[in-house]
């Protein structure tokens, strides 16, 4: 993994130092040697990663920290703050201002290399979700609240074997608010995660006779469980296992003996961020939904239509395979509106959806096109079969009238439908193909309605 990092620190040799570790490994290396000279190339080169000395004159570590943790630009950059101090108050002070790790000189190089790694992943991610939320924001859906979320409180899975080490962590995490809830085996870590009511894992390393690490992975293979932050503890000389654990998705870690302060930090810490990045998938789902699904029908709009065919349309000429679209619309619809109201005739459109979902594949895509007309994309199919579905969904329709949801005699309903396809060697397009199916539609409409119309038929 290739990614740009930016070492800071007033002395030259320290610089030196660790350029030249990271250069080894591939990473492209950037430096400053103060305070004002790190925001600056942090402005110009943008870096995934920024290793930060403490003790610098005039601007230190600190308020360098402080400050790019303040700027929307910046604040997605981890920070790992390098140091002399071993001081846990330091340690605690700089994970408030932000940092999301804190290396002691001498610098332990597997420590170093693991964390550096397993930061640049966990950026890679983050980044894939702020280009998904910019995404979204094209279309021009109002922008989700962007307050930052509530990190008070929290619940974590513990997974200790000792239990008075347990009740140790339990005990200075309450003081946050934050529940323990401790587990002794990986089995049951394991299966409480998947309840997705935590708002992450601490596991110890040092178990009798159970494997955390083994579990790190299991956490991050699993689809339900691998947003959950992961913090390992480990006893001071594991560090080679906690690279271990680093490199297998484990988001933090802490070494024996457990400062109080310190455990907070980090347990809140890793509880932001989750919540932060939670709530970016949250508000990029709600904003493609509400961009590309009708909210009356739940069917796909236009909009989603005009990006999705042209894809479908691509795949079915590379990979030989035909493709039909059903026009459907409803057979004098007006007069619905007109003598039973509009809510009851969008009552009409929503059962009509139901009724057509109800009878199709998977596959299938259903468009509401516009007022009460609809659109069914079928990959796979050749107009033979598309003309059975299209009668299948006519029937289903005109055989029970619609009951409206205040009572009173059910309404019958029927439409009209028209079929086209279009096979590999045509040279139809996405646009042709739907003005053909419209043109099948409009014969049904002018030869009596309620009947579905292939192209080639009167
Ligand atoms: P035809 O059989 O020729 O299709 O006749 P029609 O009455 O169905 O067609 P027309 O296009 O004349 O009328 C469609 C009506 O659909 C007009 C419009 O008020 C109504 N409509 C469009 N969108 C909605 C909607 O979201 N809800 C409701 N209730 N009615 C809608
Ligand atoms: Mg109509
Ligand atoms: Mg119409």
């Amino acid at each position: 993994m290739s990614a740009r990092i930016l070492v800071v620190d007033d002395t030259p040799l320290n610089v030196k130092l660790l350029a030249a570790k990271l250069a080894k490994d591939y990473y492209f290396v950037t430096t400053a040697t103060n305070g004002p000279e790190a925001l600056d190339a942090v402005k110009r080169d943008a870096p995934d990663l920024i290793l930060l000395d403490i003790m610098m004159p005039d601007m230190d570590g600190f308020e360098v920290c402080t400050r790019l943790k303040a700027d929307p630009a910046s604040k997605h950059i981890p920070v790992v703050m390098v140091t002399a101090l071993s001081d846990v108050a330091d340690r605690v002070r700089g994970l408030e201002c932000g940092a999301d790790d804190f290396l002691s000189k001498p610098i332990d190089d597997v420590a170093l290399m693991a964390r550096v790694r397993s930061l640049l992943r966990l950026k890679m991610i983050r980044d894939e979700w702020r280009l998904r939320e910019e995404t979204a924001a094209q279309f021009s859906m109002p922008k989700p609240d962007t307050e930052e979320p509530d990190d008070t409180g929290g619940a974590i899975l513990l997974l200790e074997d000792d239990a008075h080490e347990a009740q140790t962590i339990a005990a200075c995490l309450i003081k946050n608010a934050v529940n323990t809830t401790q587990v002794e085996t990986t089995d049951k870590l394991a299966s409480a995660a998947m309840t997705n009511t935590h708002d992450m894992a601490v596991i110890s390393l040092d178990l009798k006779d159970d494997d955390g690490l083994r579990l790190c992975a299991q956490l991050r293979a699993s689809e339900a469980t691998r947003n959950l932050p992961v913090l390992l503890i480990a006893n001071g000389d594991e560090i080679e296992k906690v690279a271990k654990g680093l490199d297998l998705g484990a988001t933090d870690y802490l070494l024996r003996p457990i400062e109080a302060a310190e455990l907070n930090a980090r347990v809140r810490t890793q509880i932001r961020q989750k919540r932060h990045y939670d709530r970016l998938r949250q508000n990029y789902e709600q904003s493609l939904s509400l961009a590309l699904v009708d909210p009356l029908t739940g069917a796909y709009n236009r909009r989603y239509m005009d990006m999705h065919l042209p894809m479908l349309f691509a795949r079915c000429k590379a990979t030989v395979r035909p493709l039909s679209i059903l026009s459907i619309d409803l057979d004098y619809f007006k007069r619905i509106n007109d003598t039973h109201g509009h809510a009851a005739g969008d009552a009409v459109l929503k059962e009509t959806i139901n009724r057509v979902l109800a009878s199709l594949r998977p596959s299938d895509l259903v468009v509401r096109m516009g007022g009460e007309e609809f659109a069914v994309i079928m990959p796979d199919t050749e107009q033979k079969t598309a003309l059975l579905v299209g009668e299948r969904l006519r029937e289903s329709l005109a055989e029970a009238p619609i009951p409206l949801p205040s009572g009173g005699e059910p309404i019958p309903v029927t439409a009209s439908f028209g079929v086209a396809s279009v096979n590999h060697e045509s040279d139809a397009t996405p646009a042709t193909i739907l003005d053909r199916a419209d043109a099948a539609l409009y014969r049904a409409k002018e030869t009596g309605r309620n009947k579905v119309v292939g192209e080639d038929q009167g």
